[in-house]
């Protein structure tokens, strides 16, 4: 049976991006037709300047949000990342087979590190190599998809050149993992700024949906999304992202394509009213169930105890076997 795994850190609350990026495909699709495994990754959360109370208050925050968006304990396996020891053991191993250029070449560590040293701090180690621990996060689970988002696309080429490397030099140990993207909205991104992503760590939170945003904040948001000056509704990633962004998300919200949306649509304003009003719906059950799951924080931590014992007898024997081929 296909294996998959994906993460989600526990940097923020959760946003409409993460959603039909990655967890709606993971509730929807995934966990039904395959042996499925997701993570918060708490860990990462560490790669930036954090707060010990509020990542350990956003861990179960994101758990609690991944059941409400659909993930089904007894369909998937669902635990915190430093739960299970092994994803650190194996990063070890992948640091001694990773290259440190390969590291300085990845598009979200100079994104990243460039914004912190405008700030005038020091950067974590652990940002350069946090694609080791996450090519360790799949590798250790023999994982054959990753379901993310468009973002996350050169950190699985990164886990899958360093398994290809080490079953060479080592013996066949790893599965080589492969990418899955949504067909629309692998990149939804900032309603005020469409040339950024929405990201869950935008400090500013303007055109940033939340999961958990009130439907009226919601429409709001939607409806005083930057566009162009222009008229006519056309789907052009390069030349009208803003308006792009809209029909991709009304696309991935509604089920349609966002080129033949387009041509329904003769004004902004009508386009911005059903994308508002399609997002508000596609939230509406997770808000509902969010709001029964907060009531039983017990049952969720159940989850997380549960799903870190099943992860841990999965990655244990082929963490094993990456330690004795390396020669240890
Ligand atoms: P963030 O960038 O919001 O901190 P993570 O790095 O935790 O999110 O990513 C969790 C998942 O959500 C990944 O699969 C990522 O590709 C996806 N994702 C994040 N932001 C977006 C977005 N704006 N559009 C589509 N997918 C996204």
């Amino acid at each position: 049976m296909t294996r998959v795994f994906s993460g989600i850190q526990p940097t923020g609350h959760l946003t409409l991006g993460n959603y039909l990026g990655a967890m709606r495909r993971w509730a929807e699709v995934d966990q039904h037709r395959a042996d499925s495994l997701f993570c918060v990754v708490d860990l990462h959360a560490l790669t930036v300047e954090h707060d010990p109370a509020r990542l350990r208050r956003l861990s179960r925050q994101t758990a609690t949000l991944l059941l409400a968006a659909g993930l089904d304990p007894e369909a998937c396996t669902l635990f915190l990342q430093s739960h299970v020891d092994e994803h650190t053991r194996l990063s070890y191993l992948l640091e001694c087979v990773a290259t440190d250029g390969e590291m300085r070449r990845m598009i979200q560590y100079k994104e990243k590190a460039a914004r912190q040293r405008e700030r005038g701090g020091s950067l974590r180690l652990s940002l350069l190599t946090y694609p080791v621990l996450m090519a360790a996060d799949i590798l250790a689970y023999g994982a054959d998809e990753v379901p993310v988002g468009e973002d996350q696309t050169q950190h699985v080429e990164l886990a899958r050149d360093v398994a290809v490397r080490f079953n060479q030099r080592y013996g066949h140990t790893f599965v080589v993992p492969r990418t899955t993207l949504p067909p629309v909205a692998a990149r939804v991104m900032n309603l005020q700024d469409p040339t950024r992503k929405m990201g869950k760590s935008d400090e500013s939170g303007t055109g940033v949906v939340y999961l958990l945003d009130e439907p009226d904040v919601v429409r709001r948001k939607v409806l005083r999304a930057v566009t162009d000056s222009g008229r006519e509704v056309v789907y052009d990633r390069v030349e009208r992202p803003g308006l792009a962004n809209l029909l991709d998300v009304l696309a991935a919200c509604t089920g349609g394509d966002p080129e033949s949306l387009a041509g329904g649509y003769d004004s902004y304003g009508s386009l911005k009213k059903d994308t508002a009003e399609a997002v508000v719906e596609v939230l509406r059950p997770v808000r509902e169930r969010h709001r029964e799951l907060c009531a039983d924080p017990a049952y969720v931590e159940g989850v997380l105890r549960e799903g870190a014992e099943k992860a841990r007898a999965l990655a244990r024997p082929t963490v094993d076997t990456a330690y004795r081929a390396i020669g240890l």
